[in-house]
């Protein structure tokens, strides 16, 4: 929670760090954006380079302000990372950044606090502060795209369990002895639903049913097969794409139930490309809410779509820079 509203004439900026793009805001405390910038981060350059790049790009959004102005920095990062030391060790997506001092190295260039955050939730802070979750108290985030990544966002503060860790709502498992995930777990939300597994799975089938129109719209190549092309032979009434989007839906159904029933968050903020498809999935999720009535206010958890897109993880970053901006004043 933050203790002061800050002024408005105080500016913060937000950084993204992905294992291939860094993007960068200027805001001020209302959530207005004024400058924008991103660039590769050419994280195989090392971590001296990416943090000189990360440099350069936070001097071009402060380039036309008055220093003075400048109150804190917030960076979202690609973990894992250690927010204690404000330390990114990530040799998985940003090869040779190994307990890097990312926020040290920032805070004394710029003589501003800095706040590092992994970057889900970054993203739900985002999204609580100015989009999908904005006028709510309490937000659930659950991204679909290569993962399954989630983060809960209660009155403004990230939920921190042992270690600062956030709930892994994507490893949950939905099907004992289901798909092995890098996790460890067999048949958690990952392994089943994520868009991968979902690729996986629609070439599973559509090597199966060489007759059905999602093999006849991958021209028999099963290498083209993916997550999108399968939504898209379902819209178009392949009986076998349906019966396996039905099947996800009800897995995601299954999953978002867990998540709803444990937390009972106000909205369950959905992004990720698996989403893009939202609407097919929508109508088991809205279902299986309502079955749990009797649970608790189940059914009164509204699921929304993110609203930020890439910018949720800039916007994220930013509140957390006034949040921290706010503490330490
Ligand atoms: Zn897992």
């Amino acid at each position: 929670m933050m203790s002061a509203p800050p002024d408005s004439n105080d500016l913060f900026v937000g950084v993204d760090l992905g294992g291939t793009l860094v993007r960068a805001g200027l805001v001020n405390g209302q959530g207005h954006l004024l400058e924008w910038q991103s660039m590769p981060i050419e994280a195989r350059q090392g971590p001296q380079a990416g943090l000189e790049r990360i440099h350069g790009l936070i001097d071009c959004l402060v380039a036309k302000t008055d220093r003075g102005s400048l109150k804190a920095i917030g960076i979202g990062s690609t973990g894992p990372l250690d927010r204690e030391r404000g330390t990114i060790q990530n040799p998985y997506t940003l090869p040779g950044w190994e307990d890097v001092p990312v926020a040290n190295r920032l805070s004394q260039a710029f003589d501003v606090p800095v706040a590092l955050e992994n970057d889900a939730d970054a993203a739900a802070l985002g999204e609580f502060w100015l989009g999908a979750g904005r006028s709510v108290d309490r937000l659930y985030m659950v991204t679909i795209g290569t993962g399954v990544g989630t983060s809960f966002v209660e009155r403004g503060a990230v939920y921190r369990g042992i270690q600062g860790a956030h709930p892994e709502g994507g490893h949950l498992v939905l099907q004992p002895g289901g798909p092995l995930c890098y996790c460890g777990a067999r048949g958690c939300m990952e392994s089943l639903v994520a868009g991968p597994s979902i690729m996986r799975r629609a070439r599973e089938l559509a090597a199966k049913l060489p007759h059905s129109q999602l093999y006849a719209m991958a021209g028999g190549d099963l290498e083209i097969v993916d997550a999108p092309l399968l939504m898209h032979a379902a819209r178009a009434g392949d009986a076998g794409s349906l019966g396996l989007v039905d099947q996800i839906a009800a897995e995601i159904a299954q999953g978002l139930l867990n998540i709803a029933v444990l937390f009972l968050p106000n909205v369950i903020a959905l992004g990720g490309g698996v989403f893009e498809n939202l609407d097919l999935f929508q109508p088991a999720v809205r279902a299986a809410f309502q079955s749990a009535a009797a649970i608790g206010p189940v059914d009164k958890v509204k699921l929304v779509p993110a609203h930020l897109g890439k910018r949720a993880g800039v916007y994220g970053a930013a509140y957390a820079a006034i949040q921290l901006s706010a503490n330490s004043s």
